[in-house]
């Protein structure tokens, strides 16, 4: 049975005004790009965003729409007190960025002004187009300058972005940052981007948040998703144990690797596959230090041929080739299945997936092969006989 795609993640599903999308659709944005999928929705909710993407990735978007939507929001300014501010290391993102602030906040009823600051030219004109700022975006050295002067003061501060941070790092602009850093408010909206993952990025993020909401492209890319063999079955949860009991002795795989979304079920799963038998142990979030290891190392030395895990703790499986993979109930987010999945098919080897998919989740299903540009065929299981497993 395929699946037909009917399915579209759309901006105003992400949580966008009407008018706002319009704009958006008026500039040939109809669908929203993974890192705007991802950003946006907690962006709106005011949360710290740790984002890992490239140019090109339509990272800008994701953090001017849902900005400019809780500015709506906000307090009236004050003068010379930006609510937001943009940090970037160059003049040319500077523009960039600015152009996409003010692009799209002609879309929304209440007037934000948007102004740009880099070096370079006149400071003049900038202390003047100061009154009335909400959003600044500028490079440190002309930021710290208009402070210096007193044209500007970040006290208001609610949202902090920082752009192309590695950059900013590379250039070395760290001592600026620090003290950018210390003229923000400490209760604020934190918000990171970078194009690559370094030990000092990620010092930068320890001095501007802790737990924040990471949104990791460069995984994705990694992931050899071609290499994996991936396929589905549409199963009831009554009969998805007895299908996975089938699976497993079906014999064709050494070792398997099972996604449960809980600790409670991983635990179940595990008991069922025992009492049948089967060599299965599970590690999450519940278990002890040791415990977890424990389990782990006997599945990597080959003792026991069924681990249930977790997402939580599928960061952390690493083993250097695991032929099977089984979601036992789906991932939550689309991100969340090449994560799982990549567990297998690593560099020339190739691996099996397998979805399980319960007739509620269907819809679900079909969003997480829409977001990842996947398409399999879809096996139902009723035509397979599971009596006596
Ligand atoms: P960025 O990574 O922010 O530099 O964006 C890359 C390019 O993609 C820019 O030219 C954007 O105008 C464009 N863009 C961003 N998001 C979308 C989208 N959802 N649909 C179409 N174009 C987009």
């Amino acid at each position: 049975m395929p699946l037909n795609y009917t399915i579209t993640m759309t901006f105003l599903k992400l949580g966008l005004p009407k008018p706002l999308v319009e704009a958006l659709a008026d500039e040939g944005y109809q669908t929203p790009y993974p890192i705007q999928v991802a950003a946006i929705p907690p962006i709106l909710k005011k949360k710290n965003i740790l984002g890992i993407a490239k140019t090109g990735s339509g990272k800008t978007a994701s953090f001017v729409l849902p900005t400019l939507v809780n500015l709506q929001k906000s307090n009236a300014p004050k003068n010379r007190e930006p609510q937001v501010l943009v940090v970037v290391p160059t003049r040319e993102l500077a523009i960039q960025v600015g152009g996409v602030f003010q692009l799209f906040s002609k879309a929304l009823p209440n007037y934000i002004k948007t102004v740009t600051v880099y070096g370079g030219v006149s400071i003049n004109p900038q202390m003047i187009g100061m009154n009335g700022v909400q959003v600044l975006i500028a490079t440190p050295g002309r930021l710290l300058d208009l402070v210096d002067s007193k044209a500007v003061h970040l006290s208001a501060v609610e949202t902090l972005i920082l752009d192309e941070a590695d950059k900013m790092l590379n250039l070395g602009f760290k001592e600026e940052m620090n003290r950018i850093l210390s003229l923000v408010p400490k209760q604020r909206q934190n918000l990171l981007f970078s194009a690559t993952l370094s030990p000092a990025l990620e010092g930068l993020q320890r001095i501007l948040m802790s737990n924040p909401i990471v949104i990791n492209l460069s995984i994705e890319e990694k992931v050899a998703v071609d290499l994996i063999e991936q396929s589905s079955y549409l199963v009831t949860d009554e009969r998805k144990g007895p299908l996975l009991r089938y699976l497993t002795q079906s014999n064709a795989y050494a070792q398997i690797l099972v996604f449960t979304s809980s600790g409670y079920k991983a635990d179940n799963v595990a008991d069922k596959l025992r009492k049948n038998g089967i060599k299965a142990s599970s590690i999450h979030g519940k278990k002890s230090q040791s415990a977890r290891k424990k389990a782990l190392e006997a599945f990597k030395e080959g003792n026991i041929k069924v681990l249930v895990a977790t997402d939580l703790l599928s960061r952390g499986i690493d083993i250097a080739f695991l032929p099977c993979v089984i979601n036992y109930e789906l991932p939550r987010s689309p991100k969340d299945y090449v994560h799982r999945i990549g567990r297998t098919g690593r560099a020339e080897s190739s691996g099996v997936a397998i979805s399980f998919v319960s007739p509620d989740q269907l819809a679900h299903f079909k969003i997480i092969l829409k977001k990842n540009k996947l398409w399999m065929e879809l096996i139902d299981s009723s035509v397979l006989d599971l009596h006596g497993y």
